[in-house]
């Protein structure tokens, strides 16, 4: 899957791609839908939510550029495929799920698969981590109608932004913000995406 679904449409980090091959899709779907985990496409999730497409992973991750050295910011944990993505990238991952459910089950299965530097809150994305912020990187795997000013400020100086934006599943964008060292930020969009609306509690 890595080789034809995501290198050969352009995914080039060699991080990147090493961290798609080694983290193992199959234990973060349902396990009905196992036989799929390694075809390019979004699968269900309980609650309506969804495991994105892993070439959406791997372009998000690439955009994002972690290093070993950040403290990383996912909002949407979800199966926390992404987040087991991010963990070898990164110093420390934190991931903020609302749905209890989902949160529970992913903080036990990446702490079953030994992924030690990944925490999961239960909570509001659109409230960010205080107590673990600032971070040098934020990703966004649910869409919110703009980007909330609340992550921005959770973002250092030098940080990078990375998530869908957009009001409804047909009209939102891949967008990336970088914020500067003087906090100036500097917005572009890079594709039309589909995700998840970012719920308000
Ligand atoms: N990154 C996930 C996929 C995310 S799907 C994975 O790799 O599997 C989007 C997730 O965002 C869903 O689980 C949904 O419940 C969650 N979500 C939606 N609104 C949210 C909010 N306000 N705060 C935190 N999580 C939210």
């Amino acid at each position: 899957m890595v080789r034809t679904d995501i290198e050969a449409r352009g995914v080039k980090d060699a991080a990147v791609l090493e961290a798609m091959r080694n983290t193992p899709r199959h234990a973060f779907v349902p396990e009905g839908l196992r036989e799929q985990a390694y075809e390019d496409h979004p699968l269900p999730l309980i609650k309506g939510q969804t495991i994105s497409q892993p070439f959406i992973v791997a372009v998000m991750t690439e955009l994002l550029a972690p290093a070993r050295t950040h403290r990383v910011l996912e909002i949407g944990t979800g199966s926390g495929y992404q987040a087991a993505v991010l963990s070898p990238l990164a110093q420390e991952v934190f991931s903020i799920e609302i749905v209890p459910e989902l949160a529970h089950s992913a903080k036990s299965l990446l702490a079953r698969l030994g992924y030690r530097n990944v925490q999961v809150l239960q909570g509001d994305g659109y409230q960010g981590w205080p107590e673990k912020a600032p971070f040098d990187r934020i990703i966004l795997t649910a869409a919110p109608k703009d980007i909330p000013q609340t992550l921005l400020d959770q973002l250092k100086p030098g940080g990078r932004l990375v998530g869908p934006v957009g009001d409804g599943f047909f009209s939102q964008e891949l967008v990336v913000v970088d914020k500067d060292s003087a906090g100036k930020l500097h917005r572009r969009s890079v594709l039309p995406v589909r995700f998840v609306p970012m719920v308000k509690p």
